[in-house]
């Protein structure tokens, strides 16, 4: 088998998320940059790892998901090789900046091409939120994330459990009724409340209260929504359907006039540049700073 620590050069370190770190690293054979997550397979949460999981992952492959290249057992590390996003995660973009309603459009329509091949493959992928919406300076939008995806077999349409992230819960998840595909198009109703207000609905609340209030309160309302366009608001009320049955799925929702007004990908590349500017800047003035 081939030796990774030999195959690539780590050059940054990146992150870290619940189950590993994540770091920079060129491909020595090629050049090319990719981004490399070390899994500690005895760490505590290793009981939620399924191999074939992340077997999915590789043959999951779309323009609008992180691709993976590759894995490697290391000393009791599970290396997981994926293409590198070198424009950050739309959290950063909400965090930096105010998107404009074309941006807002372009990124949804991304995201839904994403998950409509998912679901159109039984695939639920359970953690769409924008820290798990990855960016490529030539504007490509991808959901990242995707070694937790679940795998449905065709006849099994719906699951009775369905791990997710508080604030982007859908309340069918939450009450802890059988789920299926439409919960990632509530959380993907959240991500659009995120751009428009820039903040997660419940933020400030427990995660207990915040399921709580999901459960009971149904649909999160924008504060503003005068500041919206009728066609926008229209959009997120059509995520946002407690019923899961009048919520739109990936493939209705593309037909939306709001996403099918959205301009091309490539639109997104002055946003992504300069939200990753700014990001260098800051990052230069923490490291100049005692
Ligand atoms: P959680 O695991 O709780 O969902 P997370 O999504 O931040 O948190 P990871 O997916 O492990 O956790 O990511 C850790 C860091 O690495 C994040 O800053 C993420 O944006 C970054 N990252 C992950 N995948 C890539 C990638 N393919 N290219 C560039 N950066 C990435």
């Amino acid at each position: 088998m081939e030796n990774p620590v030999m195959k690539y050069t780590e050059l940054e370190y990146i992150g870290r998320g619940t189950f590993g770190d994540v770091c920079r690293a060129l491909d020595n054979a090629t050049g090319g940059q990719v981004a490399i997550k070390k899994i500690n397979l005895q760490g505590p949460r290793k009981k939620e790892l399924k191999v074939n999981e992340f077997m999915l992952m590789k043959t999951n492959k779309n323009p609008n998901l992180v691709n993976y290249l590759d894995s490697y057992l290391v000393d009791g590390q599970l290396w997981l090789v994926m293409e590198y996003m070198d424009g950050g995660t739309l959290s950063n973009v909400i965090s930096e900046t105010h998107l404009s309603e074309d941006e807002m459009a372009a990124i949804s329509r991304e995201c839904l091409q994403g998950l409509d091949f998912l679901h159109s493959n039984h695939v639920i992928h359970r953690y769409v939120k924008s820290s798990n919406i990855l960016l490529r300076t030539d504007g490509s939008v991808k959901l990242a994330d995707s070694g937790l995806f679940v795998q449905l077999t065709p006849e099994q349409s719906r699951r009775s459990s369905v791990a997710s992230t508080s604030g982007w819960m859908a309340p069918e998840v939450v009450t802890g009724q059988p789920c299926g595909p439409k919960v990632d198009i509530w959380s993907l109703g959240i991500v659009g409340i995120e751009m428009v207000e820039r903040e997660v609905p419940y933020q400030y609340e427990t995660p207990v209260s915040a399921q709580l209030l999901i459960a009971r309160g149904g649909r999160p309302k924008l504060r503003q929504p005068n500041r919206c366009s009728s066609c926008l608001r229209d959009f997120l009320s059509c995520c946002l359907q407690t019923d899961e049955a009048r919520r739109w799925s990936a493939k209705k929702l593309l037909q939306h006039p709001f996403v099918t007004s959205a301009k091309p990908a490539s639109t997104l590349v002055p946003l992504i540049n300069s939200v990753k500017k700014e990001k260098k800047k800051t990052r230069r003035v923490k490291i100049l700073s005692p």
